[in-house]
């Protein structure tokens, strides 16, 4: 990614210069770059993101395809003349011959942000990267609407994003409480985790399983967790291990 500026304390820009807040409805069909930290996190879903609808008399078949989130799902009203009968609403769904697709959404917020509490939803298709509460994420958005009221024809933006960039930045402990304090799912055992191999590395630059131990344990966090959580940031390049049983962080 082009972006090279250091961010420095509770900065959380947009590269554009926006804060998180500050995406509106000039920023609707375009993809802008966004970075931001992860205070929500939604189910693994599936949708339909091509809808084919079949005649029920003539048998023709139109397929449809379906605007992220993949939710309202537009049904022609009448079934074409040139290849089909010509008939009116004779158009059914057919989920056996709809294209189904896997997606989730997660909220950012920007931590420098004048609403501090801005919640941005974005969806995505991404379920490979691994996101978690107070992660700090960067990505290409496409920003796109979605009616909150229809009668008084409101409507709320949002992003959708193929991939999601996981992004390390060290912040010092005071930021961390400010972040799990404002965030709605607050710490899990995951983070307790992460949070001691930070602080350890910090001081020492690198970490042992028997300090994170040390300092987990207490904490009421099991072995088997400690090393569930390591071995997903080793997976994920988050952290690299010189020697077996030494940690550190990637960057
Ligand atoms: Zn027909």
């Amino acid at each position: 990614m082009a972006h090279k500026k250091k961010r420095s304390g509770l900065d959380c820009m947009i590269f554009s210069e926006k804060t998180v807040s500050q995406i509106a409805a000039a920023d609707l069909g375009e993809i802008i770059p966004v970075v931001g930290q992860i205070s929500d996190l939604g189910p693994h879903r599936i949708a339909i993101s091509r809808a084919a609808h079949v005649c029920w008399i003539c048998g023709y078949m139109v397929e449809v395809d379906v605007e992220v989130p993949f939710l309202e799902i537009t049904k022609p009203q009448k079934c074409p003349e040139l290849n089909g009968c010509g008939s009116q609403k004779t158009l059914k769904l057919q989920e056996d011959r709809s294209t189904f697709i896997d997606i989730r959404s997660f909220n950012i917020c920007g931590k420098n942000d004048y609403y501090p509490n801005y919640d941005f939803k974005i969806y995505t298709t991404d379920m490979a990267s691994i996101i978690e509460i107070n992660s700090d994420v960067e990505m290409q958005v496409k920003i796109l609407r979605k009616s909150v009221n229809s009668k008084d024809k409101h409507f709320e933006l949002y992003g959708f994003t193929e991939k999601v960039n996981i992004s390390l930045i060290s912040r010092n402990k005071e930021e961390e409480e400010l972040v799990s304090s404002l965030s709605k799912g607050g710490r899990n055992s995951n983070q307790i985790v992460r949070n001691a191999l930070r602080d350890i590395c910090h001081q020492r630059g690198i970490a042992t399983l028997t300090d994170v131990l040390n300092r987990c344990e207490p904490k009421g966090i099991s072995e088997f967790q400690v090393e569930e959580v390591i071995s997903k940031m080793l997976q994920a390049g988050e952290l690299f291990s010189p020697i077996n049983g030494e940690y550190s962080f990637a960057r």
